[in-house]
Parts: C-alpha cells; sequence; structure tokens
C-alpha cells in the first residue's frame, strides 16, 4: 500500500486540523441529555440579524437562485461594504467566512522558504493556514496574554512575507490600541503583509480603540479582515471580507474560487451590514453578559482574561480537561483551549443571560463536586 501521507505536501503531513466544538445535537446523542447549552464557537445567541432572515426569505420565493451559480463578483454586497466604509469596491475581495479570506492571503503570499509571524494563543487558523503552504511559522511569545507588538516586530527577518494579527484575538479576548499598532507598522517594512483580523470588531465600544479599515489608507501593505459569522449572527452562512489596496485585492483575486460565496449569504450579508438596530443589540448583550460573567467568577473565586470579543476565557488554575469533560456531561459546551498552550483555561462564549446562568451553575457542581474528590 502506498503511503499517502508521505505523498502529501511537507507542511501538511504534519498538520493537525482545526478542532471545532462540539455540535448540540452529537452531544444529545451521545448522553441523552434535554438540555444542552453551546457556548463553543462565538456565535450570535440573538440568531440572525432579521434584516438577513428577510433577505433570505425573498430570494428563496425564487427557487431558481439556487440552481443558478451565485455573483462570483459579489457586487451587491461588495458595494454595499465600500459605501458604509467609504472603499473602493476594487478594495474588498469577499470570503466564505473570513477564515477563507485568511487562506488566500497564505496561498497568495507564502511559499516554502518564506515566514510568516503570529503570536502565542493567536487564532488557530494562522498557524494553519501557513503551514499548509510551505511557509514556516514564526510563533511570538505572548505578552500578559495577549500580542507582544514589540517583539513581533523584532522577529521580522528577510524571510518573513506576512505577519497575523488578531484584534481583539481568540481565544484570549485580548487587545492592543490604536498607538501601538501604529508603532508596530514603522517598524514593518512595506513590502510585507500585515494581516489585521478585525473578527470581534463590532463588539468592542470604545471610540478610542483601533479600526483597522479607518487606517487603512495609511499603509498600502495592510490587509483587514472582518465576518459576518460572529456580530451580524450568520456563522452558518460562511460569508467574511478584507479590504486592503487595490493591487493586494487583485492577486487575492487571482487565487480565489470563481464563486466562492454562496447566493444566500451575499444577499444576507448585505442585509446584515446596514443592520445598525441589531448589531448595536448584540453589542448591548454582549456588554451585560460580560458583566454577568464577571459576577459569576468572583462568586465561584475565578478570574478570566480581560476580553473585547463575545467570550472570556477562564483561568481554572488546573488542568482543564476534567472540567470540561464534566460539563459535557452537565449539558454544558464550551471550548477547551489546552490547543492554544492554555491548558488552565476554558473559553466561554458570552450567551443569552440564562444561558449564562446555566453554564454557571453547571462550573459550581463541577467544582464542589472536583473539590469533594480530592
Ligand atoms: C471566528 C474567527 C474568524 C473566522 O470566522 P469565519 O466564520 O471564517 O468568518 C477569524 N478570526 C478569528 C480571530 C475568529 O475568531
Amino acid at each position: 500500500m502506498t503511503d499517502f501521507l508521505q505523498q502529501a505536501n511537507l507542511g501538511v503531513r504534519t498538520l493537525a486540523p482545526y478542532q471545532p466544538g462540539k455540535p448540540i445535537d452529537e452531544l444529545q446523542r451521545e448522553l441523552g441529555l434535554t438540555r444542552v447549552v453551546k457556548l463553543a464557537s462565538n456565535e450570535n445567541p440573538l440568531g440572525p440579524s432579521p434584516l438577513a432572515m428577510q433577505a433570505i426569505t425573498d430570494m428563496l420565493a425564487d427557487p431558481l437562485e439556487l440552481a443558478r451559480y451565485p455573483d462570483g463578483n459579489g457586487f451587491v454586497l461588495k458595494t454595499a461594504i465600500a459605501q458604509r466604509f467609504q472603499l473602493d469596491t476594487e478594495q474588498i475581495v469577499l470570503g466564505n467566512g473570513s477564515n477563507d479570506v485568511l487562506e488566500l492571503v497564505a496561498r497568495a503570499f507564502l511559499t516554502t522558504g518564506d515566514e510568516a509571524i503570529y503570536a502565542q494563543h493567536a487564532f488557530a487558523v494562522y498557524p494553519l493556514a501557513t503551514q499548509a503552504s510551505g511557509a514556516t511559522g514564526v510563533c511570538v511569545p505572548a505578552k500578559d496574554y495577549g500580542h507582544d507588538l514589540v517583539a513581533m516586530a523584532a522577529a521580522i527577518t528577510e524571510r518573513t512575507k506576512v505577519i497575523f494579527l488578531a484584534n481583539p484575538n481568540n481565544p484570549t479576548g485580548t487587545w492592543f490600541e490604536a498607538q501601538d499598532f501604529a508603532d508596530f507598522m514603522q517598524k514593518v517594512s512595506g513590502h510585507i503583509i500585515v494581516l489585521l483580523d478585525e473578527a470581534y470588531g463590532e463588539f468592542v465600544s470604545d471610540p478610542d480603540a483601533l479600526d483597522g479599515l479607518s487606517v487603512l489608507s495609511k499603509y498600502p501593505n495592510l490587509v483587514v479582515s472582518r465576518t459576518f459569522a460572529k456580530a451580524y449572527g450568520l456563522a452558518s452562512l460562511r460569508v467574511g471580507y478584507a479590504a486592503a489596496s487595490k493591487i493586494i485585492i487583485n492577486i487575492l483575486n487571482r487565487v480565489r474560487q470563481p464563486f466562492n460565496v454562496n447566493s444566500l449569504a451575499l444577499v444576507a450579508a448585505a442585509a446584515a451590514l446596514n443592520d445598525d438596530d441589531f448589531v448595536q443589540r448584540s453589542r448591548e448583550l454582549n456588554d451585560q453578559g460580560q458583566q454577568q460573567w464577571q459576577a459569576y467568577l468572583a462568586d465561584l473565586g475565578l478570574s478570566a482574561l480581560p476580553s473585547r470579543g463575545n467570550f472570556i476565557c477562564v483561568d481554572f488554575g488546573k488542568p482543564t480537561a476534567p472540567i470540561f469533560a464534566a460539563l459535557l456531561r452537565e449539558g454544558v459546551i464550551v471550548r477547551p483551549v489546552a490547543n492554544y498552550e492554555l491548558p488552565h483555561h476554558l473559553r466561554i462564549s458570552i450567551g443569552l443571560p440564562e444561558e449564562n446562568a446555566f453554564a454557571a451553575d453547571a462550573i459550581k457542581r463541577v467544582l464542589a463536586a472536583s473539590g469533594e474528590s480530592r
């Protein structure tokens, strides 16, 4: 028998697949649970934007829309994004989720011999995309669990082609300030692509926070990615985008699948983009949930990293694999982050108030039981 692993590309051979959160129905099947609360994938607990739902319903009125290929140029959605952020449509590339956009950057700019820099505890797709491209990942140790931008700039070599930054970062929720980013960009030569991932940007309410799209014109090497999966509640439809200078977008379009975003996603995202009311409700719910969790954590004697995302990364002070497993038996799905070098933490997405309460109760029982068994 052929050893097909040896036939795979070098970077792919040692790749570990991305581990998604456990699906609700799988857990229900396995354990016969009646109530399961999933706070594992940073999804929007409010569901999708109602305007997006309406756009989908309208489109489904004509079944031929599903039989036809989608608009491979995403004209309507790109126009909506361009208008909203005062960009040119040629500065925008759409992705099958922003994950797709990250991979386009890796495929277009990275190959064997190149280096890509990212931070310790940063989003798992950066090392995955880097390694699959054959390039070498350079993981820079975190500072207080967040990106150490000074150390990241110092890690640049002649081989560096791409730098991945997440602001806020997943799974830590950490962020960096606009001034620190400006100082960082000063040190990065203009031929290196800086991918600024703002998947959680809509949850950030601080008016002084870094806003990648508003500084795009200053940096021809900056690519800002955003998603409709989180604040807009469209994770299942898979749609995101990146904005950058026209030449970079032109290059990314060369490696993009012609029809990478489906028709339902295109109309839903265009409607959701301007559903300010929904995004505001999502942000407010998230802020309240963050406060609710602060109170629960104080009660539980636990702490979490400061987070600007729609999740918290909770420190249990000991290996969390047994806690994660016990929570599953309670019907609560959270996210282990040992694969992010955070074996003592669990990431918990902010849910509806009653979901947060259900999860906090389960944690309390699980910690009490593990205390007794000691
Ligand atoms: C969720 C997430 C994404 C990707 O989301 P898509 O569903 O692919 O749009 C990108 N970056 C970070 C940091 C994320 O947490």
